[in-house]
């Protein structure tokens, strides 16, 4: 153990940049790469993680202060410099509500004594998937509704800079990947001749379809949409400042213009941004997911920061498209929170995509030159030179929105990490305003946001709800998609759960063998005691439509004998479902004979 001290990396150049959040204080244990404190420059807020881990003994800084390269945020007695986290970091991937860490003390709310521009019954701020929903469960309810939403569409990160744009390009990446194995198969088609701005248009055509419809839904149920920019002034007030912008995340124009909303209930919902490292240089050749979205160019090569979902589908239709990639991940494997052995099918799959893929593996340094983005790296797979890259696509995860939103004034609790905690009917501290989505913690997750959403409504409706999903599923849409549920063999074994498990192979599915997917697998996984269903992995086309199947069944108690009688349809994917809870009986006459059970 020795006391060492953690200093601002190379931020690009700024001098003197505004300190607007501090994450730690003396006492916490921090690990590696977690946030100590965020930085805002005029043109991006960035956060500062920890190049050790250890107990902080003293924080140097506080909110407000203006720091540089080489300033001191903290002493840390560190349990050895710079190690790159190992498993015990790995999300458990049952990822029930993750409690974000250690909550802030509850600030007093601040009076509010002018007059309000109008009244709701509830007031929703933010209007991305959380958010709409509540907003409609809670207008379906009979009550009188606004929402709050600073970009020109509803929808927010997911339908917008998220999950939809991303599948309507990994849709057509996938076609032109299954129209290559053809080849295989005797049908043979030329190389896809690639017209960019028509791909653009058509993910923007699918958003806009979407959007437009929510737009159409919010006036049907007569809930007001206030284009603007919402914070809280009081228990009961939020004023917003109107805007005007093109696009969704385009930069924000204010009007000048002020309504302040008087609310009996409030709802939280304003979500996530992306992280940003603090080395990262701007260029245009540095991109996050909105730009990789956003599908300017087809570079040459590409490394991808972070090892995770979003990193990995949009890698997916940029090595389609004719990009060669690299991923550099901190942790020991890709895709953290799913099962090696279902990452294992994937990675196998798309060797063909990366020339490098480097884990245990830190980046330390990124240099925009002319000729090209030049990266550093240190850890167990990091070449020794920097290395030259066409592009960036920095995918190093989410932070949560809850310092910007004047949270503090409704006497609403934020953690110094920017989540809001709430209990199991999304209520904060505060008992009439709610929180919901990405920014009550992990997972952040589109369909999390949405059940939080219906809850929230439900209890400013008076009902009493409760947010007590037993589970919440992953998906990797990549090709194959990667899903689970659940307890997963790496959560049992960190958690000491007594489990069984059975795997049903595809190679012994028709239908797979004739799709030419044989190499996916399904796998459930049982409580040894009860033989309850906890868990369950698909890896194959398909695998995040199938996985609802296991969620159910973990959520009405199944074992295997209710999964493995129901009868599904033949030849399908999702036969393996209840073929594997008859591997698990012994009784599955797809497979050699095994021992009964
Ligand atoms: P958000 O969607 O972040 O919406 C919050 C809204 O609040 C935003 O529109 C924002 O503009 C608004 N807002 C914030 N502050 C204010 C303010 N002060 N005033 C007014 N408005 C404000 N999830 C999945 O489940 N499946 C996927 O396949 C998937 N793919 C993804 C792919 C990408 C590239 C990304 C980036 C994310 C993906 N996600 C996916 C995650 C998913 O998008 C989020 O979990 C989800 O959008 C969270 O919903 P939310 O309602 O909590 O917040």
């Amino acid at each position: 153990m020795s006391l060492i001290e953690l200093k601002v990396p190379d931020i690009g150049g700024h001098e003197n940049v505004d300190i607007i959040a501090v994450e730690v204080k003396a006492g916490d244990t921090i690990a590696v790469d977690d946030t100590l404190i965020t930085l805002e420059t005029d043109k991006a807020t960035m956060d500062v993680p920890a190049e050790a881990a250890g107990v902080v003994k003293e924080v140097k800084v506080k909110v407000g202060d203006k720091i540089s390269e080489g300033g001191v945020i903290l002493v840390v007695e560190a349990e050895g410099a710079a190690e790159a986290p190992k498993a015990e970091a790995a999300p458990a991937a049952a990822p029930a509500q993750e409690a974000p860490k250690a909550a802030a003390p509850a600030p007093q709310a601040a009076q509010f004594s002018g007059n309000a521009d109008a009244e709701y019954d509830v007031v929703v701020l933010g209007g991305g998937p959380g958010g709409y929903s509540a907003a409609f469960a809670a207008a379906d309810e009979g009550l009188k509704v606004a929402i709050v939403e600073r970009y020109a569409t509803l929808g927010g990160v997911c339908l917008n800079v998220g999950c939809i744009p991303s599948k309507a390009l990994l849709h057509n990446a996938n076609v032109i990947d299954e129209v290559r194995h053809l080849a295989a198969n005797g049908i043979k088609y030329q190389e896809p001749e690639l017209d960019i701005d028509m791909l653009r248009t058509y993910k923007d055509k699918v958003v806009g379809r979407l959007t437009g419809g929510l737009s159409g839904m919010a006036k049907a149920r007569k809930v007001d949409v206030i284009r603007g920019n919402g914070q809280f002034v009081g228990a009961h007030h939020i004023e917003v400042a109107l805007t005007e912008t093109g696009e969704y995340d385009a930069p924000l124009v204010e009007t000048g213009e002020k309504r302040t909303i008087q609310f009996k209930n409030a709802i939280i919902a304003a979500g996530s941004r992306v992280m940003n490292l603090p080395f990262i240089p701007q260029d245009p050749r540095i991109i996050d997911s909105t730009g990789a979205l956003a599908l300017k160019e087809v570079p040459g090569n590409m490394l991808i920061i972070g090892g995770g979902i979003i990193g990995l589908e949009m890698g997916t239709v940029y090595s389609t498209l004719g990009t060669r990639l690299e991923v550099v991940e901190m942790m020991d494997g890709l895709m953290q929170g799913a099962d090696r052995d279902l990452v294992k099918v994937w990675q196998k799959a798309n060797e063909h995509r990366f020339d490098r893929i480097m884990i245990n593996t830190k980046t330390v340094a990124v240099e925009a030159r002319e000729d090209g983005i030049y990266v550093t790296f240190e850890g167990e797979n990091a070449p020794k030179e920097p290395q030259r890259y066409d592009s960036v696509l920095v995918a190093a995860g989410r932070a949560p929105n809850g310092k910007l939103i004047g949270a503090e004034n409704a006497g609403v609790a934020v953690t110094e990490r920017g989540f809001i905690e709430v209990d199991k009917q999304m209520r904060t501290n505060v008992p009439h305003i709610y929180a919901i989505g990405d920014i009550v913690g992990q997972p952040m997750l589109a369909h999390k946001a949405v059940h939080e959403g219906h809850v929230a409504a439900e209890n400013c409706a008076g009902h009493k709800a409760y947010f007590d999903a037993r589970v919440i599923p992953g998906v990797a849409f990549t090709s194959p998609e990667v899903a689970w549920v659940g307890v997963t063999e790496t959560s049992a074994k960190a958690q000491g759960l007594k489990i069984t498990k059975a795997n049903f192979p595809w190679a012994a599915s028709g239908r797979a063998i004739a799709n030419g997917c044989d190499d996916g697998f399904t796998k459930l996984i049982f409580d040894a005691e009860s033989g309850r269903i906890i868990g369950g992995g698909i890896v194959g086309p398909n695998g995040g439509d199938m996985i609802g199947e296991i969620c159910l069944a973990i959520e009405m108690g199944c074992d295997a004998a209710d999964i493995g009688k129901t009868i599904h349809p033949h030849p399908t994917l999702g036969e393996s479902i209840g073929m594997a809870a008859e591997v698990a009986l012994g009784v599955c006459t797809d497979l050699p004979p095994q021992k009964k059970k």
